[in-house]
């Protein structure tokens, strides 16, 4: 007989919240719904709620809580409401891995207290590592907590590494589409639109992680998280322009030899292989067929283009509180894009200028990371 695994997922409503829940009711017996999370959709979180019958959901909204009670009365669900009230729930005794599918600095303080509870973390929400990756790596370590990564390139590195037990590796390399700017110059960068922006060509994603993936901040950010990850410094870190994702990353061992991992860009693998692993489940999803891709393309990224791509490299090598600030000028910058704000290429800008003029604390605390990202928030703010 096999026990269920139960899954508390942060973020349902978000293209990787959602995706998982296909994940789940592909595997009914492996898997359950404990709990469920959103900022501010509620009609989608009331019908994944009667769907997938959780112990407990949190709109983070306080003005929805009376409406997305009200619809799910009566079910046997628990309805609550508010930030803290998502830090909370992850520590439920029933829980056994908490996915962290929410956007940007907010899942910091939920993923600090889940792994405290020692619940294992599916780790898609990239930015708590780049904000904190060294407070979050220790503390896991400490707790005997797993953090499983989720996103596509991270964890096609981990299958890399399964089996490879203490072998070191010489370097890792991370594939990046390109986004919907590759080959651009800086002056056609200039004039895109937030629409041009927008279209990935080849994953459907939530809006800031399509625009950080325009920027070429998205694999910055990826570059970060891999070193906390898999304990790797700046110069064990490649990163390699592969338009057809279908490589999703590879590793390079100390004797030359290389593994790689491939699929089609389908990020129910990875999700599925966090919430499974050590185990591969059989599953539907459509396979990749060489003959559909006679020919992989590779170059090198342009990093006096994509100036958030070098950015993330410096601020990972300063450290401290440097990819903390990385993080929060890249929040607000690309929220200003988003409201048609700025143009594409404040971007880097604000970014930069803000790594320039926040104080730099190298060996930052909890309170440390609060305070410099408030203080960027305002200043970015400022800045636009
Ligand atoms: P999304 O915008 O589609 O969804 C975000 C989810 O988080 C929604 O459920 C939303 O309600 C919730 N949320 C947003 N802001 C919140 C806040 N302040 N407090 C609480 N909840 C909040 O985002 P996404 O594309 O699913 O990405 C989620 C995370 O996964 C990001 O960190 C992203 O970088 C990472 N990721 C995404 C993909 C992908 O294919 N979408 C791939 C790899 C990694
Ligand atoms: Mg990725």
């Amino acid at each position: 007989m096999s026990i269920k695994k139960n899954i508390a997922i942060l973020g349902s409503t978000g293209s990787i919240g959602t995706q998982a829940l296909e994940v789940i009711s592909e595997q009914p017996d492996m898997f359950q719904v404990e709990v469920l999370t959103a900022n501010k959709n509620s009609e989608l979180l009331i019908k994944q709620a009667i769907k997938h019958k959780p112990n407990t959901v949190v709109i983070v909204d306080d003005k929805q809580y009376s409406y997305v009670n009200s619809k799910l009365k009566n079910l046997d669900i628990k309805v609550f409401s508010g930030n803290d009230a998502l830090s909370q729930v992850v520590e439920m005794s029933s829980v056994d891995l908490v996915l962290t599918a929410l956007v940007g600095y907010a899942g910091l303080k939920p993923t600090i207290n889940a792994i405290k509870s020692k619940k294992d973390i599916a780790l898609a929400n990239k930015e708590v590592l780049v904000v904190a990756g060294e407070m979050i790596t220790k503390m896991a370590k400490k707790n005997n907590v797993n953090i499983l990564p989720v996103d596509s390139e991270h964890s096609a590195i981990f299958q890399c590494l399964t089996g490879e037990y203490m072998n070191p590796i010489e370097k890792i390399i991370l594939t990046a589409s390109g986004g919907p700017f590759r080959g651009f110059s800086k002056d056609k960068l200039r004039k895109v639109s937030k629409k041009d922006a927008l279209k990935h060509p080849n994953w459907e994603m939530g809006q800031k992680i399509t625009i950080d993936s325009a920027t070429m901040m998205n694999k910055g950010l990826e570059v970060i998280e891999a070193k906390w990850l898999f304990n790797l410094d700046a110069k064990q870190i490649e990163v390699v322009v592969h338009p057809e994702s279908i490589i999703h990353s590879l590793v390079c061992f100390e004797d030359g030899s290389m593994k790689a991992q491939l699929g089609l860009p389908d990020m129910k693998c990875p999700i599925q292989y966090a919430f499974s692993y050590p185990k591969r489940l059989k599953n539907n999803h459509k396979r990749f067929n060489f003959s559909d891709y006679p020919t992989l393309n590779f170059e090198k990224p342009d990093t006096t283009v994509f100036e958030c791509l070098k950015l993330s490299y410096e601020s990972m090598v300063v450290g401290g509180n440097a990819p903390c600030v990385l993080n929060a000028a890249n929040e607000i910058a690309v929220q200003a894009f988003l409201d048609e704000k700025i143009n594409f290429l404040k971007i880097p800008k604000i970014v930069s200028s803000c790594l320039e003029k926040t104080n730099f604390v190298p060996n930052p605390t909890y309170n440390d990371y609060v305070s410099t990202d408030e203080e960027v928030r305002k200043l970015a703010k400022d800045f636009i």
